[in-house]
């Protein structure tokens, strides 16, 4: 009697492991799935996965997400400001490539 509860018990660790390793797999097959890390941006909308956005805290626990094509767009359109004279330049090294190169930098 107690051979075959133990064997009982057995076989149920035993599935229980071979379900958590199936989830395991699982997780592992699809990475970017539905219960994936996919954020929007705050500007144009558009869905991204959260490694390819900035990450802006506004309060604890509330995130802003921009992704580069709108950084971009605002960082051309802050240079045209301060191409018109009405903005002052940032005067830290430009990080963003594909700028018209027209970015101030004052020592
Ligand atoms: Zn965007």
């Amino acid at each position: 009697m107690n051979i075959i509860f133990s064997v009982i018990l057995l076989i149920g660790a035993l599935y229980f492991v071979w379900w958590g390793y199936k989830n395991l797999l699982k997780r592992e097959h699809d990475p970017d799935g539905d219960s994936g890390e996919g954020v929007a941006c705050h500007l144009c909308g558009l869905g991204f996965p959260r490694e390819q956005v900035v990450v802006v805290e506004k309060k604890a626990g509330f995130e802003n997400y921009f992704c580069g094509n709108c950084i971009a767009k605002l960082a051309a359109d802050y240079n045209d400001l301060v191409r018109e004279g009405s903005a002052p330049a940032i005067f830290t090294e430009h990080v963003l490539n594909g700028d018209d190169g027209v970015v101030a930098r004052y020592n």
